[in-house]
């Protein structure tokens, strides 16, 4: 995993001096700011806060991850955002987003941003449901949405193949959108 993340075939990061967010460009528009975990769950019922707390710590297992609290969400972002949190009442909604689509009672929801990125979301109440199964879930998450696996596979080709440059700005245009 590790090797994966310091290859150097991948464009470098801009840091936002700011917020210290990592961003694919320079100036690209995100949620700047600073906020902090327990604010999104004011409104939630006792012990939903430690159990964020817990998931945290899955989301930083994974590699090496920035965990973001933001005004009405959470986002994990390894060299992108791939995965991240929305608050519930009794629990919250756990986000990853993958290649394809998986097929688990335990998604209560898909959403296509185009054919190669799927979010994902999960219903998380207790601490069972922070088990082993969403934990690979959220590795395959990062080790390919958020290292970028598909730039990695097209800075090869374009070693191989000028005019692959082309699609590689199609599509941080379309990241760009996404936010
Ligand atoms: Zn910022």
């Amino acid at each position: 995993m590790s090797s994966q993340q310091t290859s150097t075939k991948l464009p470098s990061l801009w840091v936002c001096p700011k917020c210290r967010a990592r961003l694919v460009t320079r100036n690209l528009w995100h949620s700047c700011g600073r906020f902090p975990l327990n604010a999104l769950f004011d409104d939630a019922q006792p012990g939903v806060l430690r159990l964020a707390r817990k998931y945290v710590q899955m989301l930083r297992s994974l590699g090496n991850v920035q965990v973001i609290p933001q005004k009405t969400r959470l986002v994990c972002v390894a060299r992108v955002r791939f995965a991240g949190l929305y608050p519930r009442k009794s629990g919250f909604l756990v986000a990853f987003a993958l290649r394809g689509r998986l097929n688990s009672r335990r998604i209560v929801k898909t959403v296509d941003y185009g054919p190669r990125w799927q979010m994902h979301f999960v219903d998380v109440k207790s601490n069972d449901d922070l088990d082993n199964e969403l934990r690979t879930w959220l590795q395959e998450s990062h080790d390919t949405v958020g290292l970028q696996d598909d730039l990695e596979r097209a800075a090869h080709d374009k070693s191989l193949q000028p005019a692959a440059r082309v699609s590689l700005s199609g599509r941080s245009r379309e990241r760009k959108r996404r936010g």
